[in-house]
């Protein structure tokens, strides 16, 4: 035993992972639509694809991959994915999803997250 960050896979749900992705994409939609109503969609696939590192990209505030989900108990990797490039709102160049590289895109924890808001 060393670090001690070694988790069982009995302790960890997928189910409960793509849960709380879904809630907070469904959020992020209404957010692109009412921001950029014609891009919308666009805006959503590309967020959505920032969680292809779902499980192998650290959380931006604790820098840890899993951590122990308060509210439900349960273990979870950063779920929260900000909508970083939605703040470039200039419309001059050919797409706002340019300008947002998916490596850029931050990773928090649920209560990582909301503590920073
Ligand atoms: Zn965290």
């Amino acid at each position: 035993m060393k670090g001690g960050s070694h988790l069982h896979a009995r302790g960890f749900s997928t189910h409960h992972v793509f849960r709380h992705v879904s809630e907070h994409a469904s959020m992020a939609l209404q957010f692109f639509i009412s921001a950029h109503p014609k891009m919308a969609l666009q805006l959503l696939l590309h967020w959505v694809c920032s969680y292809q590192t779902l499980f192998v990209k650290m959380c931006s505030k604790c820098g840890k991959l899993l951590a122990m989900d308060k509210q439900s108990g349960l273990v979870l990797p950063p779920v929260k994915r900000p909508y970083c490039f939605t703040s470039a709102t200039s419309t001059s160049k050919n797409s706002p999803t340019e300008k947002c590289n998916l490596n850029l895109i931050q990773a928090f924890h649920i209560g990582c997250f909301s503590e920073d808001t």
